[in-house]
């Protein structure tokens, strides 16, 4: 009789958003006349920029000839695209990454899941608490998390690394030695960020004990601030110790389309061996490349009209997150993140818990948002907004919010 992976049973089941979405329907089938604004979307709303559109279209006509067909994508991803990301993306920068470093797949979600395939199950790996649930989920299903501890909302084998008020929301390096630590900034639920300064001494901590950083730059292109690194590699070191992780979803619109590309510098090693040789191994038997239209659209975000007409959209959002920062503020709430991401965090009023106040803020403003206890217990008494809703309805949520 075959087993099962029973590493899957460990698992809490997504209780966040399932709840989110079950409260939110019953909400309005008990109160179908009244409209609910969602500002607790992690996605994209804005359509394709034109020159994405335009990059499609003609990828799409060179299908229909036989001379310009193209079959299965190269493993790693097209030339034509790695060699844009490393101009544009590190070289542009000053970081010292080539072409043949980047993997090209089909978004940063899958990566930061399937990475952990070309580790020991042995390994202690460290999140920042709140956190990205990927991470922790998918290490579970890979039996490196330990027991679940539901009282605690933890896994036993896991370091988790609180993100508070008190730190501006980021980690302090952890008493425990990890073998693998994911680091995700722009962070996702927070909307903070780290300095250059303090992530070179994540850099430096993780050579001298032998760790790995994993680097999550999915919201990179959010970042308005000049002491914000948009890539790890700015900092010096990283060559030995950081694989990053990127994604088209949030900076050109892509959560439809499907691209993304991980990082992995060929100074990365385990003894002799490369992480790189084991991630292009895994990726050419388990990946078989994103779409050749797909990466032309990947190519067009980099051209001069791709690069302004992404500009723009972020700008937009980041609006956004301003009405709602500045709107927060007024009303006398605790805020933080909407700078360099499209995140915007609160601390719920009077200690209410985060499940009470996404009560609250539907009942009495019929505003929808994401209680912070649902990534991690250190984001119990907080409340994650997003900015990816409409300019009118993230005007209309904050006017509501201030009246409550
Ligand atoms: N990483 C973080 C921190 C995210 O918040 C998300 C999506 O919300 C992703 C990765 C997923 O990116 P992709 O759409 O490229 O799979």
């Amino acid at each position: 009789m075959f087993k099962i992976n029973d590493n899957y049973l460990k698992l809490p089941g997504s209780y966040l958003f399932s709840t989110v979405a079950k409260k939110a329907a019953a909400f309005t089938a008990a109160n179908p006349d009244k409209k609910v604004i969602k500002l607790s979307i992690g996605d994209v709303t804005q359509p394709l920029a034109p020159a994405i559109i335009d990059a499609l279209h003609k990828s799409v006509d060179e299908m229909a000839h036989a001379e310009t067909f193209r079959g299965y994508a190269p493993d790693l991803g097209y030339e034509f695209l790695r060699s844009t990301i490393a101009e544009n993306d590190y070289k542009s920068r000053g970081c010292d990454i080539s072409a043949d470093e980047i993997f090209v797949s089909d978004g940063a979600k899958s990566d930061s899941g399937n990475i952990g395939d070309i580790f020991s199950v042995d390994n202690k790996i460290a999140v920042c608490d709140p956190v990205y649930p990927v991470y922790v989920d998918t290490n579970a299903m890979s039996g490196r998390t330990g027991d679940y501890l539901a009282d605690q909302q933890k896994w036993s084998n896991v370091i988790y690394m609180p993100c508070t008020e008190a730190t501006d929301f980021a980690p302090e390096l952890p008493k425990e030695t990890p073998d693998i630590i994911y680091l995700c900034f722009p962070n996702n639920p927070t909307g903070s960020t780290i300095t250059k300064s303090q992530l070179q001494e994540w850099v430096d901590y993780a050579n001298k004990v032998g760790a790995v950083i994993i680097y999550d730059a999915a919201y990179e292109a959010y970042i308005s601030e000049d002491d914000v690194p948009h890539s790890i590699y700015e900092c010096e070191g990283a060559r030995t110790c950081a694989i990053e992780l990127r994604s088209f979803s949030k900076n050109a619109g892509f959560t439809g389309l499907r691209l993304g590309f991980t990082v992995i510098p060929r100074d990365l090693k385990s003894g002799e061996t490369t992480l790189h040789s084991l991630w292009a191994r895994r990726h050419g038997t388990k990946f078989n490349g994103a779409p050749y239209i797909v990466q032309r659209a990947g190519e067009a975000v980099y051209s001069e009209a791709g690069k302004n007409q992404t500009k723009e959209q972020i700008a937009y959002y980041m609006k956004n997150a301003k009405v709602i920062k500045e709107g927060l503020k007024e009303a006398g709430y605790s805020v933080s993140g909407g700078v360099n991401a499209p995140y915007i965090w609160l601390k719920t009023p009077d200690n209410m818990s985060s499940w009470d106040f996404f009560d609250y803020l539907l009942e009495k403003a019929n505003v929808l948002g994401t209680p912070g206890s649902g990534f991690g217990p250190s984001g119990e008494g907080y409340f994650r907004l997003t900015a990816f809703g409409s300019y009118e309805n993230t005007v209309e949520a904050i006017e509501r919010i201030k009246r409550m």
